[in-house]
């Protein structure tokens, strides 16, 4: 591994080389750097070499860091992992960003902890597009009804659909699994709700899912190197 520049360069390269293959602009593409289990300092580097979107998924560990660089500007929060209902009020308060939304009550308990101070939280539904048991995730279909609850929600702006595919899927199988989030966002786009993001792709299969159409790759290992969990 190189230093968090080295890598970080190497990232933007990956997705630019995908982009390109797939007749996309990279600017379409944004990186959100996941930096869970890693120091504020590891974040404060990565910001140093311009970057802005981080990814966090422990609440407290993740409003730990918020609060630590609450003085850096620009920074947007990306809460990524699964959200406990004791956590809505703490994620509600600090963060911009929720990809794990897979069910009511949660969306409902950030809504009513969303600060009407803060711009609305924007929000990912995500989908269990592999089938596993112990996968988070609404199952394929079951997008719809949460779309239309969080419509009606206020302090919820649904912006798009999230998913994680099977760890060790060969290439062609990741692709089947990133083209069914695609498809499913067209078919909510379909019905009218205004989705402009595909949120899917981390270090190891980023390629595949730019391919089909990841507007934002979730990526940790390939800036950060190895985590201890
Ligand atoms: C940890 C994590 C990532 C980053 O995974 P890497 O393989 O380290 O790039 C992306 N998305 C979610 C939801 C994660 O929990």
């Amino acid at each position: 591994m190189g230093t968090i520049a080295e890598n970080l360069q190497a990232v933007h390269e990956r997705i630019a080389r995908a982009a390109a293959a797939a007749g996309r602009s990279a600017n379409d593409i944004e990186l959100v750097a996941v930096s869970k289990t890693l120091p504020a300092a590891s974040v404060e580097a990565a910001y140093r070499c311009g970057q802005r979107h981080f990814g966090e998924n422990q609440a407290q560990e993740g409003v730990e860091k918020v609060t630590a660089l609450a003085a850096l500007p620009g920074l947007t929060w990306h809460f990524i992992g699964p959200i406990q209902g004791n956590k809505t009020r703490a994620v509600a308060e600090h963060f911009h960003w929720v990809h794990g939304l897979d069910r009511e009550r949660i969306a409902t308990r950030l809504a009513a902890a969303r600060p009407a101070a803060l711009a609305p939280l924007q929000v990912c539904i995500q989908v269990n597009v592999s089938g596993e048991a112990s996968k988070s995730g609404v199952a394929p279909g079951g997008e719809l009804a949460l779309a239309e609850t969080i419509a009606r929600l206020p302090r919820l702006a649904l912006r798009g659909l999230m998913a994680i595919p099977a760890p060790h899927a060969g290439e062609a199988a990741q692709r089947r699994q990133f083209a069914l989030l695609r498809r499913l966002k067209e078919a909510l786009n379909v019905r009218g709700h205004a989705l402009d993001t595909l949120s899917m792709g981390m270090s190891a299969d980023l390629e595949a899912a730019v391919a089909e159409g990841a507007t934002m790759v979730r990526v940790g290992t390939a800036i950060f190197g190895a985590r201890r969990r």
